[in-house]
């Protein structure tokens, strides 16, 4: 039985990719095997987001390169893949088959390609219309998974390589996402995290009008055995009222809004080609606050945007104050070959970008504050993650009075993204425990003694 080794870049839209890949090759006879050095054929799926991503991904395949072994088998796939197609096999004759973001689906094939002697290049854009992700196997913790709603990007963002890469916004239908889900659900999945370029935008190329992703949200919600529906990437020009009913009434829906908004001011959002403005954006924050007490905000900005002056980020600092959102990443523009915003003049010195980015974190750092600070004294429900070692060097340590503590999330945090709640007391990974939280540091929650709930 041939080996396969998978290393696995970028986000989770890519992890999900690859846990797709390998479930394919699994039912084809492959075994899977954490070793690269003992495979028979290493796939790398790559990134090509921004250039430290590039940068990242070029590095893995290069040490993958130099190490491979005669008969071994080297794959790419992924966005880099995607966009430099051929040339990556040009530049490192290492790379026997490249295979792109629409065309992973048939790894099998084109495994079985490059085992008889080619070295094909598959960069299909758009994938298979029903995006049949069955049977997959999924890499994260068995309780938390990833699912994918849609694939590709119609928003034209200036400096964004996606839609380039990953082709037009595709729906998957009800009935494959149910399935996933219900799939999930049997192999112990109790969170689902759902995912796109833009969530909010879920069945309005299928026809679906108002209030898609708030039904889509209904359908899910009778899943046995999912506890919690998790939603990232909403884009603001296209969350409904509905979709902010659904969050609220659903109790299995995180109270959590995960809304990328990348800058406030407007002559920003018109250069970035990102719909209205920060006032709306308020707007949007405070019907989510309204309809869904307590609800966690989180948002990611770009920082040092072409033609950003020091007036656009103080209104991005009062913006931030006014918005008081809990938690938020802040990331300097990256200029990327290709992309409007590429040439656009009045590019910002990489210098004046950093020191732009420290000062808005500090503006947003007292928001988060204050916000770890409004839930300490709350019992939350926590889905159990791990056991972990606390570091000598860590604040919570003296709090928790011991060296290694159990880690968990709330309804308010994402995975690798947010932190969690470290506490003491019953517990097992992968149930739910009620955590009452009596401190914070910078990233996490510490809580006291656990109800186990099952
Ligand atoms: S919404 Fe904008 S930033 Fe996000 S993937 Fe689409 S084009 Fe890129």
């Amino acid at each position: 039985m041939p080996a396969v080794a998978f290393v696995s870049l970028g986000c989770a839209k890519n992890l999900v990719d690859s846990e797709v890949m390998m479930a394919k090759l699994g039912a084809a006879g492959w075994a899977l095997t954490p070793d690269a050095a003992s495979a028979d054929t290493v796939v790398i799926n790559t990134c090509a987001f921004i250039d430290p991503a590039k940068a990242e991904s070029t590095e893995v395949i290069l040490e993958h390169a130099a190490r491979k072994r005669r008969g071994q088998q080297l794959i790419v796939a992924g966005c880099l893949a995607q966009r430099y197609g051929e040339q990556l096999q040009v530049l490192v004759p290492e790379v026997d088959g490249v295979v792109g973001t629409g065309a992973y689906a048939g790894i099998v094939e084109l495994l079985e390609d490059v085992r008889s002697g080619l070295r094909p290049v598959r960069l299909t854009r758009e994938a298979e219309p029903e995006h049949d992700f069955l049977p997959r196997l999924v890499t994260t913790a068995r309780h938390t998974a990833y699912l994918k709603i849609a694939e590709g990007c119609d928003h034209p963002c200036t400096f964004c390589i996606i839609p380039q890469l990953r082709g037009s916004f595709r729906s998957r239908s009800v009935e494959s996402i149910l399935a996933e889900a219900r799939a999930l659900a049997a192999g112990g999945a109790k969170e689902l995290i759902l995912i796109a370029q833009d969530s909010s935008m879920w069945g309005r190329d299928r026809g679906e009008r108002r209030g898609g992703l708030a039904r889509l949200l209904e359908r899910l919600h009778e899943v046995d055995g999912i506890e919690w529906i998790r939603l990232l990437y909403l884009y603001p020009g296209t969350v409904e009222p509905e979709l902010i009913e659904a969050m609220a009434a659903l109790p299995k829906v995180c109270k959590y809004m995960d809304m990328p908004l990348q800058h406030a001011h407007p002559e920003m959002l018109r250069a970035m080609l990102r719909p209205s403005n920060g006032e709306r954006y308020l707007e949007i924050v405070q019907a989510f606050r309204e309809r869904i007490p307590g609800v966690t905000m989180r948002s990611t900005f770009i920082v040092g945007f072409p033609g950003e002056t020091e007036e656009h980020v103080e209104y991005l600092e009062e913006w931030l104050e006014r918005a008081q959102l809990d938690r938020v990443g802040f990331f300097t523009y990256s200029r990327e070959e290709d992309t409007p915003a590429a040439s656009l003049p009045n590019q910002v010195a990489e210098k004046l970008k950093r020191r732009r980015l420290m000062r808005l974190r500090d503006a947003q750092h007292r928001a988060s504050q204050a916000a770890r600070a409004r839930r300490v004294g709350q019992t939350v429900r926590v889905l159990v993650e791990e056991q972990r070692r606390i570091r000598s060097s860590d604040p919570l340590r003296a709090q928790l009075g011991a060296a290694s503590a159990w880690f968990g999330r709330s309804m308010g945090e994402a995975p690798g993204v947010d932190g969690g709640i470290l506490f003491r007391g019953n517990a097992a990974a992968g149930q739910f425990v009620d955590v009452t939280l009596d401190g914070h540091s910078a990233f996490d929650f510490v809580g006291r003694e656990a109800v186990l709930i099952g």
